[in-house]
């Protein structure tokens, strides 16, 4: 079968890419190797700016992808000296149910959908893309114009079409992470997302309705017992966390190549959005950049469509603004935005404890 467009994904990036090709009459098919709604290990944290891209083109979101309480203020750091910190989003954002928002977003998006297909295969050339997907135990094709890579952080389609910039940069960047829930509670304001900054990294936690999650990131030959042990010992000191019973443990990967100014947009036809390009705030937070990749993937797609030049070129053009969204520059100034986050009001402290907390950020920040 031939479409215009196959998107690999139905993540954010994917299922915003899919819409947007859709709603400008693509031919598109959205492949997904789970069935939906798939889980996602994730804080649920949607910015202001993400919140707005999903509602411009999705509309308002339905209850069923909101957490309760669904208002999401911001960041809260926590730092070992006992600092506290409060970054607080410039608008209002919202605590999502990630598995239901994705399946929404997916089934929203007008696009044939094609769930439990694994894509295995990758053959891109100029105006021509070729791809083979396994369907239960059936292997299938599928040819299209154009393609958008949105399979993730360890993206399969980031490897097929640049080989050699995915073993040198995207493979070396996966950090691996793990999220812990438990029943339990905490003295925390629920609309706020903790961060705790401590030696050993950086931690991130909700409480919320008898449920608390933990999502701890941890490099290469470094396990997480120890580090969860040192940071639920630290919550109960410091916001009387108290878990019941053993935590559902999901483990993940997030790709930090952004971290030294690179991203994988892909190339010629084959376009790369979301964390498959490389997209990931210095927090961890990636849900709008994937939105925001993903529309812009599918614009150029849609732009250059009818001419002789190949997508990537408009889309290496017009994502400039968005590089260095994980890295550079800005992460080094002490004060102002980072991602979405304003800390402006951080620079104003002063004790001992708030500096040494600022440089363990700063740190973390710049690793
Ligand atoms: C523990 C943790 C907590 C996080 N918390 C937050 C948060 O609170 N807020 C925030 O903004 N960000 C958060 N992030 C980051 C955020 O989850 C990701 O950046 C975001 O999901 C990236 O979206 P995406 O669409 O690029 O990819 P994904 O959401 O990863 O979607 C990729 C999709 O591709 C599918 N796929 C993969 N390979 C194939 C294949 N071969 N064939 C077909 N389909 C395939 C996958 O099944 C998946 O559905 C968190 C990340 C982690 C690890």
């Amino acid at each position: 079968m031939h479409y215009d467009a196959v998107v690999v994904g139905a993540g954010p990036a994917g299922c915003m890419a899919a819409g947007e090709l859709t709603a400008r009459g693509f031919k598109v098919l959205l492949l997904e190797k789970e069935r939906l709604p798939r889980e996602k290990p994730c804080m649920g944290l949607l910015s202001p700016l993400g919140r707005r891209l999903v509602e411009d083109d999705f509309g308002p979101l339905p209850p069923e992808c909101l957490e309760r309480p669904a208002e999401a203020l911001g960041v809260r750091v926590l730092g070992e000296g006992g600092g506290e910190y409060s970054l607080p989003f410039p608008g209002e954002g919202l605590w999502v149910k990630r598995a239901v928002l994705d399946a929404f977003l997916a089934r929203s998006c007008g696009a044939e959908v094609g769930e439990g297909c694994r894509v295995v295969d990758v053959a891109a050339g100029r105006f021509h893309v070729r791809l083979r997907f396994v369907r239960g135990e059936e292997e299938e094709e599928a040819e299209a114009t154009y393609l958008i890579g949105a399979d993730g952080a360890d993206s399969l389609v980031s490897g097929m079409v640049r080989p050699e910039f995915h073993r040198l940069h995207a493979l070396p960047a996966l950090e691996r992470a793990t999220l812990f829930l438990w029943e339990g509670e905490a003295d925390w304001d629920p609309r706020w997302l903790g961060m705790v900054v401590w030696k050993r990294g950086v931690g991130r936690f909700f409480a919320r309705c008898g449920m608390v999650g933990l999502a701890l990131s941890h490099g290469e030959g470094r396990g997480w017992q120890e580090e969860l042990e040192g940071l639920t010992g630290f919550l109960s000191r410091r916001v009387g966390l108290r878990l019941r019973g053993d935590p559902v443990r999901m483990a993940a990967v997030s790709n930090r190549m952004a971290r030294e100014g690179r991203y994988n947009l892909g190339a010629g036809s084959a376009l790369l959005a979301g964390e498959a390009a490389g997209f990931l705030d210095p927090w961890g937070f990636g849900i709008r950049l994937a939105l925001e990749s993903g529309k812009l993937a599918a614009e150029c797609i849609a732009e250059s469509a009818g001419e002789n030049v190949t997508p990537h070129l408009h889309y290496l053009r017009r994502a400039q603004p968005m590089l260095g969204a994980g890295s550079g520059g800005k992460r080094r100034r002490s004060h102002g935005k980072v991602g979405e986050l304003d800390l402006s009001g951080w620079a104003g402290e002063k004790g001992r404890a708030a500096r040494r907390d600022f440089r363990a950020l700063r740190r973390n920040l710049n690793r």
